[in-house]
């Protein structure tokens, strides 16, 4: 008991070395691997995945003629580039699909960052953890995640986040979800289960760290109040940012878009969702507007190894390239964004043909750490460069926070055991 004593009080005066005194961060070495190739391009002129461009021949959108346009660097550097008191910023946390999760693509999951310092947090599939700690946010800044619907590869990397309690984020995960036509199949039976998931690991943290950060507040969307009456719901209205949840068409009943406005500038997701009028009508006006696409099914069965048969099935509960094109002539986005599809040279040219064959405005193919700044102005695309041994930035103000780490866990490390501890 002397030894975990010891490691207590050592636990806690870590703990308020690095709350109390501010972290001098050095810069480092901002050279991402995972963008090794120079510059190339398709057959057709668009960027290919890790060329280190986003990949659109439109990274540039100005939203009104005559205005002087900010000039940005060629990549977004975290922590570099401060956010205009009207700019939002849009991060690709994950591009890809679930098989098979990519080094280089990760599942679903999009970061909104506002100039009011209030952060968004769009999906949080897995393998989006790293990517999103590597854009230089503390975690403590990221506790307000909204989930289109719970298929896994948009909700399943939650754990990493839920993690971030105590060292970091000493306040409760925010969680907005859909409900579901029962209990079960609602976002709080999933964020219920999540946290029963991490019993042993609450427990083995309690007496070290706060426990405030160690439950998820489950904030549901109640789906069966949607009607062509009620096309959405208001769902977060603080500090001028409004969220509006709409259903979509996914599979079962239960998947939503999100609509976030503030300051006039308007960011919509439709996550997955087969191409609807529906959700076209609520994305209209959007700034920038992400929606799933995939590819053909015979190119969904050759990067899966799925019979083709079961690839077609798959894919009508999804959307193609000529049918995103239809949504967006009708939404007419600032710029359409086409994501979770499985980014490859040979692969990039036919969504852009197929997008064209219906649409003729501006749109780009998601990549991880594609970066979109959003001005009453213009919208600039480019590609993060991220360091891939990022630190934890600086911790934002902690006063008020309740910093009790509670009472033990009753679960002890068996005393013969114990004893057998190395002097420390
Ligand atoms: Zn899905
Ligand atoms: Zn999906």
């Amino acid at each position: 008991m002397r030894h975990y004593k010891t490691r207590l009080s050592c636990w806690m005066c870590s703990l308020a070395f690095i709350l109390i005194l501010p972290i001098v961060v050095s810069a480092g070495h901002y050279t991402d691997f995972r963008y090794p190739r120079e510059k190339q391009l398709t057959k057709d002129g668009y960027p290919t995945p890790l060329s280190g461009q986003p990949i659109t021949k439109t990274p540039l959108i100005a939203k009104k003629k005559g205005v002087t346009l900010k000039k940005y660097p060629e990549h977004y550097i975290p922590g570099k580039e401060k956010l205009g008191d009207n700019e939002m910023r849009i991060t690709m946390l994950g591009s890809g699909s679930p098989t098979p999760i990519r080094r280089a693509q990760a599942t679903s999951g999009i970061l909104v960052e506002l100039g009011n310092g209030k952060n968004f947090i769009f999906d949080i599939g897995p393998g989006t953890a790293a990517n999103l700690y590597s854009m230089g946010i503390h975690p403590a800044l990221l506790d307000k995640v909204f989930i289109n619907h719970l298929h896994l590869d948009h909700c399943g990397g939650i754990f990493p986040l839920f993690d971030a309690m105590g060292w970091a984020r000493n306040t409760p995960l925010h969680v907005w979800g859909p409900s579901g036509t029962t209990p079960e199949l609602g976002t709080a039976a999933f964020t219920k289960h999540i946290r029963a998931a991490a019993e042993w690991h609450v427990q083995a943290k309690r007496d070290l760290l706060p426990t405030g950060g160690t439950t998820i507040t489950a904030h549901e969307i109640d789906i069966s109040k949607f009607s062509p009456e009620n096309p959405r719901q208001l769902v977060y209205n603080e500090n001028g940012v409004k969220i509006y949840a709409f259903p979509v068409v996914h599979c079962i009943d239960g998947s939503l878009g999100y609509r976030l406005e503030w300051k006039g500038l308007v960011f919509a997701y439709t996550s997955d969702s087969e191409p609807s009028t529906f959700e076209a009508e609520q994305s209209k006006g959007a700034d920038v507007f992400i929606h799933e696409v995939f590819p053909s099914p015979e190119g969904f069965a050759a990067h899966t190894k799925m019979p083709l048969e079961l690839a077609e099935n798959a894919l009508g509960e999804h959307t193609v390239p000529e049918e995103l094109g239809r949504v967006f002539s009708i939404a007419k986005p600032g710029l359409g964004i086409g994501s979770h599809y499985t980014l490859g040279d040979a692969m990039i040219d036919d969504a852009f043909k197929g997008m064209a064959k219906t649409y003729d405005g501006p749109v780009m193919l998601a990549h991880d750490l594609s970066v979109i700044n959003v001005t009453p102005e213009q919208i600039v695309v480019r590609q993060a460069k991220t360091n891939l041994l990022a630190s934890v930035p600086d911790a934002p103000k902690l006063e008020g926070v309740d910093m009790n780490p509670g009472e033990p866990s009753e679960s002890k490390t068996p005393d013969w055991l114990r004893k057998t501890v190395i002097e420390k």
